[in-house]
């Protein structure tokens, strides 16, 4: 029952390579502002504003690296401290043993490897600690060097609810998307998705009955 109900929407929205060309241009015509939430001056500050951002919220990354951003100005800033240190002034951003952990690790490949700047190439920028598919897509894309597609949670849940893919698993929906997604698009289909999420289509409560993708979406209540 419930499964020819999802086989029933998937056809009355069509084909997802049909309905990716409106998606996009109705959620940037619907969020133009919708681009990266985080504060940062320079790529060493992008990095670590990323890899802060992991279990907690924008607003909360922007708010302790305004001062920590002061304080640590290069790599080196940030291995001319005790661990203990760091791992104070991160701290408010959770999970901060290992997040201090990390960008001192990462900081450190930095001084060693790259003169203190920070690699574009994702296939390098994953081989810093803490450093992820998906924190390596947001740096690159950030930097005009678009290799990918970010997926976070939001992009995840869209994806899904959107019938862009079946996957559960961030590696595979990414591959599902640079299926459809135009490559000229890669940078900022991930954003469009973060900001419906965040305005319209939550993960508890989907508004379905104002979201401007209803009529293209197998998901909707409406
Ligand atoms: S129609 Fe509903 S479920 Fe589909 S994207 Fe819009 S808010 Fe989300």
């Amino acid at each position: 029952m419930a499964r020819s109900y999802v086989r029933e929407a998937r056809r009355r929205v069509g084909p997802k390579r049909a309905r990716i060309g409106p998606i996009v241009e109705r959620l940037a015509t619907e969020h133009p502002d919708a681009v990266i939430a985080l504060s940062f001056r320079s790529e060493v500050e992008l990095l670590v504003s990323v890899m802060l951002s992991a279990q907690t919220t924008d607003v909360m990354v922007n708010r302790v690296t305004t001062g920590l951003f002061q304080k640590y100005r290069r790599p080196e800033d940030y291995l001319a401290v005790p661990l203990e240190e760091l791992e104070r002034d991160v701290r408010p951003t959770g999970t901060y043993r290992q997040k201090a952990k990390n960008i001192r690790g990462a900081m450190r490949m930095l001084v060693e490897e790259h003169d203190g700047s920070v690699p574009i190439r994702i296939e390098e920028l994953v081989r810093l600690p803490g450093v992820g598919r998906k924190t390596a897509n947001v740096v690159a894309a950030e930097r005009g060097a678009t290799q990918g597609i970010v997926v976070d949670t939001h992009v995840r849940r869209l994806s899904q609810r959107l019938g862009l893919t079946r996957e559960d698993d961030p590696a595979k929906i990414e591959q599902d998307l640079q299926r459809i997604v135009r490559k000229a698009d890669w940078a900022r289909f991930p954003h469009l998705l973060i900001w419906h999420g965040r305005r319209i289509c939550g993960a508890r409560s989907p508004h379905c009955e104002d979201c401007v993708l209803a009529d293209l979406c197998p998901s909707s209540r409406v």
